[in-house]
């Protein structure tokens, strides 16, 4: 049986106490009021040990992918829970500035501010907001970097062009397959379709027969105590229960491809 790799991650989009009170309170109805009553509200939008005791369960350590630069708050803020999940086993990524892209310099600052926190090389990347350039993984390959997740062509359709990966420039991308925001607003699926979409993306993926099948499923930090964003445990528990998947993280998925062409 031929296997199916699922790259999961995470990208922390918020800084440390997550919007203000009035952002939040403006869109209420994203949480259960069970959920609003019973949480404090800058810990709505962090969710870190919420998604290791989930991943665990099925035997999973993603990838989170941070920024270093957050609008109300310093990304040091996060310090403790970069090191946690580090030395949990979880996978630590830059999560880059759109304003540093063009930049080397401003790639390599960034990058070496999240390893000087866990203390070792970081080797993947994802843009914040997403990007398609090819350019900027030049630039990501001089600076060492092995993987990059930045690529989607659009924002309300699932095709092969984002399933696989693809060698550019140096670097291994891996196409964004799944997206929580995409899947719940531009694709305007329910979240009790959610699965059945799921299982419809890898049914997809398994007749392209590609050297590596893989979707990538990125869940933001921020929205797993949200409508929609709570369903993340389900998708792992359907996930666990296909016989030809196997969940990784990037370098992981990134290490098996290279050993697979060396
Ligand atoms: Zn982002």
């Amino acid at each position: 049986m031929k296997k199916q790799y699922v790259f999961l991650s995470h990208d922390v989009d918020w800084n440390f106490g997550g919007p203000s009170k009035d952002h939040i309170l403006k869109r209420k109805d994203r949480f259960d009021e069970i959920v609003l009553k019973n949480t404090p509200i800058n810990k709505l939008y962090r969710n870190f040990s919420e998604y290791m005791e989930i991943e665990e369960k099925y035997g999973v350590k993603s990838t989170f992918f941070f920024r270093t630069q957050y609008e109300n708050g310093k990304y040091t803020d996060y310090e403790d829970d970069i090191k946690i999940l580090k030395k949990g086993g979880w996978e630590i990524g830059l999560h880059t500035d759109p304003s540093s892209i063009n930049d080397i310099n401003k790639i390599g600052e960034e990058k070496r501010n999240i390893e000087k926190i866990i203390g070792s090389k970081i080797y993947g990347n994802r843009v914040h907001y997403l990007s398609n350039d090819k350019e900027f993984l030049k630039k990501l390959y001089e600076l060492d970097f092995i993987y990059d997740s930045s690529f989607r062509k659009t924002k309300d359709s699932i095709t092969s062009d984002e399933m696989g990966y693809q060698k550019i420039n140096g670097i291994i991308e891996f196409p964004v397959t799944l997206m929580d925001a995409y899947l719940f607003t531009h694709m305007q699926i329910s979240e009790d379709k959610i699965i059945e979409t799921i299982d419809k993306t890898l049914k997809y993926c398994r007749q392209l027969n590609l050297e590596f099948n893989i979707i990538s499923i990125l869940w933001h930090d921020n929205v797993l105590k949200m409508k929609g964003g709570r369903m993340y445990g389900k998708i792992l528990e359907f996930l666990s229960s296909q016989e030809d998947i196997e969940m990784v993280n990037g370098i992981q998925l990134a290490s098996k491809i290279i050993k697979t062409n060396n």
